[in-house]
């Protein structure tokens, strides 16, 4: 199965353990739009080379568009598209005025030079910014683009459009009119679904934890997990990962693997695979790389108690059932990964209100957002006696509902 049949799939499981209008069903079986374009890129050897882009606009029952864009080898219009139905029941989760959308370009960023990132960046703003804008359609970083990118992207969209609000893009740079706290928001509000649950979960205040991928969010995972006194056995990148049974400390291992572009050789470690990391035996395993890692092949060799999904889509549907057998509870992605949309919901309103809030009033914000949720998605897998993704689909699907039934049927937006 392709991510979008998977989340497809995922669809039809929720609505088995809980009736939803077959209106709205039909609906979310495919995007409102999907736009392909061509960016032609000037090489800074003077020479052009084609890439390709996308837009997924899934859907606008609950708001603007939302979701970000991805710079990825394997990235293709199925997996925008699933990364654009799960952002759509993400919002729906964290109950945010927001759609949801993805977008994306078939790259390995790694083989390009700063310079001729930009001009991609830019390109793809070319290519796309008729159907974007602060009432249309915002996009956000996600696997393999930054702030700094993001800050490219606003400018060129303020360019072309003379659109000088500043809320096309979120995850801007901070003098560029990015929010306080976007930055850590998803790792950080990973921590804060944790917190919420931890005593449902019946995990331990001081906590073994082993993160895959450390980039924005695992990065920022395992730093936040290592200061509130939990113990990081694992961490990984592409290449691979390092172990360390007394744990590690997050900051040093990113230092480290600044300057040697490696964890490989990290003092007191032993290498781990990506493979074997996922099966280590821990309280709380964090995916936080890539789709598809937990798969119906490794599931019955997860010896983690808690799977806490900060990936989009790091579990297959086969996998979750094998899982939920066995005891070990997936909090699943659509809620624990949320932190980063709500906050990028935040500097979309700073930008559209001209206003600037403090660290502290974002983050406890999200705080008590992603408590709330939480809250209501455990009491809805007690009362449906399901897993915590089945609730978490109902509970976006019924907001999603309503919405549909206020507005009365699909609602593109003018564009
Ligand atoms: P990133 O580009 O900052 O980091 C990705 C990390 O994953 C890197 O450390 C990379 O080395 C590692 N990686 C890549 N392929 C891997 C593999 N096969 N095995 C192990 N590690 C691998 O990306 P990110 O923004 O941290 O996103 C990570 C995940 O979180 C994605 O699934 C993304 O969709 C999701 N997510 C991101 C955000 C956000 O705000 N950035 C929000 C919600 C969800």
């Amino acid at each position: 199965m392709n991510p979008f049949e998977q989340a497809q799939e995922q669809l039809q499981r929720a609505i088995a353990v809980q009736k939803i209008s077959e209106q709205l069903v039909a609906q979310l079986a495919a995007p409102e739009r999907e736009v392909k374009i061509s960016i032609p890129l000037m090489m800074d050897n003077g020479t052009i080379k084609m890439f390709e882009g996308y837009r997924v606009q899934y859907s606008s029952l609950r708001g603007p568009y939302k979701g970000g864009i991805r710079y990825h080898p394997d990235t293709d219009i199925n997996e925008v598209k699933a990364l654009g139905f799960w952002m759509t029941m993400k919002c729906g989760v964290a109950n945010i005025p927001m759609g949801g959308g993805k977008g994306g370009i078939t790259v390995d960023p790694r083989t390009l030079s700063k310079k001729e990132l930009e001009r991609l960046s830019r390109g793809w703003v070319r290519g796309l910014y008729p159907i974007l804008g602060p009432e249309h359609d915002v996009p956000a970083p996600d696997v393999n683009t930054t702030p700094e990118m993001m800050g490219w992207m606003a400018d060129e969209y303020q360019k072309i459009t003379d659109d000088k609000r500043n809320a096309t893009f979120t995850g801007k740079p901070l003098d560029k009119g990015g929010s306080e706290g976007r930055s850590v928001a998803t790792g950080l509000g990973g921590f804060y679904v944790f917190e919420a649950l931890r005593t449902a979960l019946k995990l331990p205040k001081s906590a073994s934890v082993a993160v895959q991928g450390m980039g924005n969010v695992g990065g920022n995972a395992a730093r936040v997990f290592h200061e509130h006194g939990h113990t990081i056995l694992a961490m990984s990148d592409s290449k691979g990962g390092i172990y360390s049974k007394k744990g590690l400390d997050p900051e040093t291992v990113e230092a480290y693997k600044k300057e040697n572009r490696s964890l490989k050789g990290f003092p007191g470690t032993e290498e781990i695979s990506n493979e074997k990391l996922l099966e280590l035996s821990c309280d709380v395993l964090i995916p936080a790389a890539l789709e598809n890692q937990i798969t119906k092949k490794n599931a019955k060799k997860i010896r983690a108690r808690v799977v806490l999904e900060l990936a989009n889509g790091p579990t297959t549907t086969e996998a979750d059932d094998i899982l939920f057998e066995r005891g070990v509870l997936v909090v699943p992605d659509i809620l624990a990964n949320s932190g980063g949309v709500v906050v990028s919901t935040y500097e979309w309103e700073q930008n559209l209100e001209k206003e600037h809030w403090s660290e502290k009033e974002v983050l406890g914000k999200l705080q008590k957002l992603l408590e709330r949720e939480s809250k209501n998605i455990w009491d809805r897998s007690q009362k449906l006696k399901t897993d915590l993704r089945r609730a978490a689909f109902v509970l976006a699907l019924e907001r999603l509902d309503v919405a549909l039934t206020e507005k009365g049927s699909v609602t593109r937006t003018k564009k």
